[in-house]
């Protein structure tokens, strides 16, 4: 198939005016080209045609919960203990099925945002299932927190998860594992995953510096998260130090995505420069009350950024693009094009999902995004502008359409009927408190 627009912003090269994408039958890139050059070499192929539209890599959102998505509305604006408590007592009254049931809502609202790929933290399968089963690649992050001395490779097993050697490094839709924090997980368990991980191929997320609560911790002044940290991180004591410096001292920071990075201490940025990434989450830090994360400082000294929603639980919906505009607004020297780079390549690399998606270049998977721009001569700001579930016209993962018109591709009903009931589930429990 040929799929053509006014533009193709392949990330891998310069914008092409008149461009257009060849798919093969496996779902792949087989050439990115003037649309003259492609139909020269394949004049047979299917054309699907986009008016006023430019076609970019499907987006990468490096952090997400989506099992969580039922949750959107039902927290308000709080800080981050409380919020844990509300979070906490709705994941424990949700069934499996409900947890499914949020997972692909999450995975269709990413769809109808443009987003292909999610760096996604999971409870269990139902993440993985849901998103795969609608076409979205992604890295599962099996959370883990609370572990006792030893006891890692024990809870992996239980859960089903891939331990083989190599078992996470090939697919789409890969298992990796997030030890929650480091004020939730012991040293231990954290140096463990990190063995797992280089055994397995699996990636790593941790959340890292996200609240001010816990650079209080981390630093020795105990605060809210200090019960916390007594009841879940067996081992652990406060550094003195904050958490990247703690993670570096642990020999554990340059195995893992660090996610959120909102309250660092100075010389944190060049630390942060040797991880496999970090990802930003700037509306979600808001929601919480944390606090913005020092984009500037970050990008100055070097750090692969990439950009996450977090879960709609704390912020107001999957949109990645609001995202990136939300970071634009708090760096004045980053520019459009690096934000569409951190939301495609940049955040594909910090998944090791790189080998697969993140450009539109032959080889890697068909996953792509078109999006409403209208006339204009300068595209890549357009996207970045204007881009959101109400400018994607069409969304293809692995060569196969999911969102046509704006609209999801087959009926989404069942999903979003089941979704309603998880959601009640989940209100109910955080309306009883914790
Ligand atoms: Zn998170």
């Amino acid at each position: 198939m040929i799929v053509t627009a006014d533009w193709v912003l392949s990330v891998a090269g310069p914008a092409i005016r008149g461009g257009a994408v060849l798919t093969d039958a496996d779902g792949r890139i087989e050439q990115v080209a003037p649309l003259d050059q492609v139909v020269a070499s394949h004049p047979d192929d299917v054309v699907e045609r986009f008016d006023g539209c430019a076609i970019i890599p499907g987006l990468v959102n490096a952090h997400t919960h989506v099992s969580l998505t039922v949750l959107s509305g039902l927290v308000p604006r709080m800080p981050m203990r409380p919020f844990l408590s509300h979070v906490t007592a709705a994941i424990q009254a949700m069934s499996h099925g409900d947890f499914a049931a949020s997972a692909a809502l999450g995975a269709l609202e990413s769809l109808r945002g443009g987003v292909t790929c999610v760096g996604d933290i999971a409870y269990g399968p139902a993440s993985l299932t849901a998103c795969a089963g609608l076409g979205l690649a992604g890295v599962f992050y099996f959370e883990v927190l609370g572990i006792e001395h030893g006891g890692l490779r024990a809870q992996l097993e239980r859960h089903c998860f891939p331990l083989a050697r190599g078992a996470c490094a090939h697919g789409r839709a890969r298992c990796g594992i997030s030890p929650h924090a480091p004020y939730s997980v012991g040293p231990e368990p954290l140096q463990a995953a990190v063995e797992v991980a280089r055994e397995t191929g699996a990636s790593l997320a941790v959340h890292v510096a996200e609240s001010v609560a816990e650079r209080e911790l981390m630093l020795g002044r105990g605060g809210p998260l200090l019960e916390v940290s007594a009841r879940l991180a067996h081992g652990f004591e406060a550094p003195g130090v904050g958490s990247v410096a703690y993670l570096a001292r642990l020999g554990v920071l340059q195995d893992i995505v660090a996610i959120h990075c909102a309250n660092l201490e100075p010389g944190d940025p060049n630390l942060l420069a040797t991880a496999r990434g970090v990802v930003l989450c700037p509306r979600s830090n808001v929601y919480l009350q944390n606090g913005t994360p020092p984009v500037a400082a970050l990008r100055e000294a070097g750090v692969r950024l990439a950009i996450g929603t977090d879960s709609p639980a704390s912020n107001t919906d999957l949109d990645l693009f609001e995202e990136a505009r939300a970071l634009l607004a708090l760096d004045r020297d980053l520019t459009p094009q690096r934000v569409l780079e951190m939301v495609t390549r940049d955040g594909a690399r910090a998944l090791a999902l790189d080998d697969r998606l993140g450009a539109l270049a032959p080889g890697l998977d068909a996953d792509l995004t078109v999006v409403r721009i209208g006339e204009t001569a300068d595209p890549v700001a357009a996207v970045v502008a204007t881009g959101g579930c109400e400018t994607v016209q069409a969304v293809m993962t692995a060569g196969r359409w999911r969102i046509r018109d704006g609209r999801p591709v087959g009926d989404v009903s069942v999903i979003e009927t089941r979704a309603a009931a998880a959601r009640d589930v989940a209100a109910r429990a955080i309306a009883a408190g914790p």
